[in-house]
């Protein structure tokens, strides 16, 4: 039998005392959290986000889980490893956004914004002598600048399709100007409750039994409502001037893309993503270049928010299976227990943040982001699916089984017996290669 390791081993480190706070409670002696009034007026009557265990802010701490999203483990191996120390506190200078997004009614507004820390790009501004006093606040939001190169842009400024501008296609070669906000997830507990329909306490047993019972705050501190849930952020690339993203006299075109590495970066033929973010991009800029505003939103929500290991999964059974468009859907259901994970309730809270209240043209096919956005009260004028020509052969499986499923398609529409005759490219030839 394997020996059960020991919790002390002579290497153990030593920066850690022998007593192991497991989780506070409301009433213990000397718990006393910083106020934090979510839907506050402003930055000062919100209160700071705080959710450090070093030893002067355990007791004081207003958020549960860690900074980071899912690079809150990495940073743990990396104080495990001894290559950063536990009490570490960034120093911020210079880090502040590119950009002042000017202030908007729905910072304020605990209904509109529940899943990101609607002031956690100016802490350095907000909360300067609390971080002079030594409190570890930390920055959820980056605004920076940057350019960017597609090789569709660059196909599409040589065809005359796109002109360069000088200022946001600042060359022949499809080089691209564009601001870029990073968020990662701060979740108000009671506010993402209501998203889903359900009551706080159901979520956050719901959270805290499928992490693996990693955060038990979420059941011993039913006063803390803030959580950093371990998991990805999104990624606005704004093309233009970023003060008219909130320019309701201005048009908007907009994408909202959720990743698919296979696609998105390695051009995978078996769906649509790339093809749709650089569609996305390039009518961004089209808009930017016309007077308006383009914007792509990039969520980190891999395999609709599956992973890649289902998704792998789901392709092997769908090429072992007969690949048809009327099984497609089917196929994830039997690996994942559902079709989709995304869960698009969320995700409007961004567009909030930006002061976006009207959409002239959703670049997207997907119903679930219609809803979501228009039920959040922003209002789309147009909806604009992928052109044909620019959708790949194997990826008719995956479209024409959305479209079936009530996806946006000003195309044709395709009944379950049709769908049985879309069928994708098999494995033969890629077996005779390898065999
Ligand atoms: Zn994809």
């Amino acid at each position: 039998m394997p020996a059960v390791p020991t919790a002390a081993s002579p290497t153990a480190p030593t920066r850690y005392s022998k007593h192991i706070v497991l989780t506070t409670y409301p009433g213990q002696s000397g718990i006393d959290p910083i106020p934090l009034e979510w839907g506050g007026a402003d930055a000062k009557a919100r209160g700071p986000v705080i959710a450090s265990r070093s030893a002067n802010l355990l007791k004081r701490r207003n958020a549960m889980g860690a900074h980071g999203g899912s690079y809150s483990i990495y940073n743990a191996l990396a104080v495990a490893a001894g290559e950063l120390e536990p009490e570490f506190r960034p120093d911020l200078r210079n880090s502040q956004p590119t950009f002042d997004f000017p202030f908007q009614s729905a910072w304020a507004d605990k209904t509109k914004i529940v899943s990101m820390d609607p002031f956690g790009h100016d802490i350095v501004n907000q909360f300067r002598e609390e971080l002079d006093a030594g409190w570890d606040i930390r920055p959820t939001m980056a605004i920076t600048r940057a350019n960017m190169k597609l090789a569709e842009i660059g196909e599409a400024v040589r065809d005359g399709q796109l002109e360069v501008d000088g200022s946001i296609v600042v060359d022949s070669s499809g080089e691209v100007r564009v601001t870029k906000v990073a968020v990662e997830p701060v979740w108000y507990l009671p506010g993402v409750a209501e998203r889903f329909g359900v009551d706080e306490g159901t979520l956050r047993r719901t959270l805290f039994e499928h992490t693996g019972g990693s955060y038990p705050e979420l059941i011993t501190r039913p006063d803390l409502k803030v959580f950093l849930p371990p998991i990805g952020g999104l990624t606005v690339y704004i093309f233009g001037p970023p003060e008219r993203v909130s320019d309701e006299n201005v048009k908007l075109a907009l994408r909202i893309h959720d990743e698919c590495n296979g696609s998105d970066v390695f051009q995978s033929d078996i769906c649509t993503c790339r093809p749709y973010l650089a569609f996305g991009i390039h009518e961004a800029i089209r808009e930017a270049q016309s007077g308006g505003s383009g914007v792509v939103i990039y969520f980190r929500k891999e395999g609709r928010a599956l992973g890649e290991v289902i998704k792998y999964l789901v392709y092997n059974a769908r090429k072992r299976g007969g690949d048809t468009a009327d099984k497609y859907f089917t196929r994830t259901e039997n690996i994942a227990g559902v079709r989709d994970m995304r869960f698009q309730a969320l995700m409007p809270d961004i567009l909030h943040w930006l002061g976006i209240k009207k959409i002239d043209r959703m670049l997207s096919m997907s119903n679930m982001k219609y809803d979501a956005i228009v039920q959040s009260g922003i209002e789309i004028l147009e909806r604009v699916p992928i052109p044909e020509h620019m959708i790949p052969s194997d990826s008719r499986v995956e479209i024409d089984a959305k479209i079936n499923a009530g996806y946006f398609t000003t195309g044709k529409q395709f009944t379950t017996e049709e769908l049985a005759q879309v069928r994708g490219r098999g494995w033969e030839k890629w077996e005779d290669i390898t065999h």
